[in-house]
């Protein structure tokens, strides 16, 4: 049996649970996985290892029978008796949350106080915390909080302009999303880069379905662009980002649409897919733009665009620029959006080198800028290493 203790990280939604299995000093899972559609006939579990990928059907069951089968695979793998903590990632911790936390019945009181920020989300979390204490219930289980690493954003950067009573009462600012991914690629870029910790400044564009930038001042965070939600700042796969608020009430006035319809509008049949009308899959859209499709084009310069812009604005909150960074499903494997972006990014001292840009896809990371550019970079996330590292660091492994 193996004896290297492991730490098992959890991304639990309301009908998806994502998985994977980390040695605690490596950054690559041995096991990882998605069980989906739980709760529906066809709710199934795909195991992948180095062996390959392993499919399993859990008969209509939910997150206690895709735990179950979860711990039977590790059983049979020999690998359960390894386990030596649970570590969940976490949409919202609101500002309760600035870190990461081992869980306590006071911090489920705090996800739960958190649920009205993020109905799809938090729920979902917690029936996966709740599945995972009854699978391992002598392990130390730790939460990693999505919002934690954007919690250090100044008052002026978070709070929205409408009268400070909404923020006092609701909770209504700015949160930010993917912190992280933004924390890992923080760390990485001044460590990759031999950046002073004490005097740095990075921009890092973590571009996905959903998509967010940050701007990092001596290695912490001071200004990102999505909000109270993930709906605000970019153009994402199916999301509008920023919009004027005017408009959205015009148009439900014009089409008669209650807050469910805004919310599906600009959450769901927006972004990249809504102005293409083709796809919310970059790759798609490259090809469609390729062979001649007019709004595939306008959907990826508008990607580019707004992309630009606010990384144009972020930087102003930056002391000095040393680096900006690309990451994420797009981030990574996107050489034409980055050398869109770039191209739009000159005036802040940004060139790109073609060839190296086109070398870094699929896993691939390096520097992507021209010579005498700011250091343009490609860097592959790894949100699963940093919930094992806190997971280790605070179950004392
Ligand atoms: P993520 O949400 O981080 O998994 O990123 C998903 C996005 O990455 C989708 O829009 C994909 O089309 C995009 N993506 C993945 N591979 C490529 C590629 N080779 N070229 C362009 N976009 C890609």
């Amino acid at each position: 049996m193996t004896t290297l203790p492991h730490i098992l990280v959890i991304n639990c939604g309301s009908s998806s649970v994502k998985f994977a299995l980390l040695p605690a000093a490596s950054r690559e899972p041995v096991v990882s996985g998605l069980a989906e559609c739980l709760g529906l006939d066809d709710a199934r579990i795909t195991f992948k290892t180095a062996d390959g990928k392993h499919t399993a059907s859990l008969n209509g069951g939910k997150h206690a029978e895709a735990m179950a089968a979860l711990t039977g695979f590790l059983a049979e793998h020999d690998w359960l008796g390894s386990v030596a903590a649970v570590g969940h990632r976490i949409v919202h911790g609101g500002e309760r949350f600035q870190q990461s936390a081992l869980i306590t019945p006071e911090v489920i009181e705090g996800i739960e106080a958190c649920c009205a920020l993020a109905p799809l989300h938090n729920p979902g979390h917690l029936v996966g915390i709740r599945a995972a204490q009854q699978a391992f219930p002598a392990l130390p289980q730790v939460v990693v909080f999505d919002t934690a690493f954007h919690q250090t954003l100044p008052k002026s950067a978070y709070l929205y302009a409408i009268p400070q009573r909404y923020h006092r009462d609701y909770g209504v600012r700015r949160y930010g999303m993917h912190g992280t991914s933004h924390r890992f690629i923080a760390a990485e870029t001044i460590a990759a880069l031999g950046l002073d910790p004490a005097d740095n400044g990075i921009l890092i564009a973590h571009l996905g379905n959903g998509a967010s930038a940050s701007a990092i001042s001596h290695g912490r965070c001071v200004d990102t662009t999505m909000g109270m939600t993930p709906l605000e700042g970019l153009v994402m796969g199916t999301r509008s980002g920023d919009i004027d608020p005017a408009a959205v009430t015009y148009i439900a006035r014009r089409e008669g649409l209650d807050l469910d319809g805004i919310d599906t509008l600009l959450n769901k049949q927006s972004g990249l897919l809504g102005v293409s009308g083709i796809s919310s899959d970059c790759r798609a859209l490259e090809e469609a733009a390729e062979a001649g499709h007019p709004d595939a084009r306008l959907a990826l310069d508008m990607f580019a665009h707004r992309l630009a812009r606010l990384l144009g604005g972020l930087a102003t909150s930056l002391t000095r620029l040393d680096a900006l960074v690309f990451t994420g499903g797009i981030g990574e494997n996107s050489s034409l959006l980055r050398e869109m972006t770039l191209a739009r990014l000159s005036l802040l001292g940004f060139s790109v080198d073609a060839a190296a840009n086109q070398l870094a896809v699929r896993g691939i990371g390096g520097v992507i800028s021209g010579p005498g550019s700011v250091a343009a970079l490609v860097m592959p996330t790894n949100e699963e290493w940093m919930i094992a590292r806190d997971t280790a660091e605070l179950a004392g492994l």
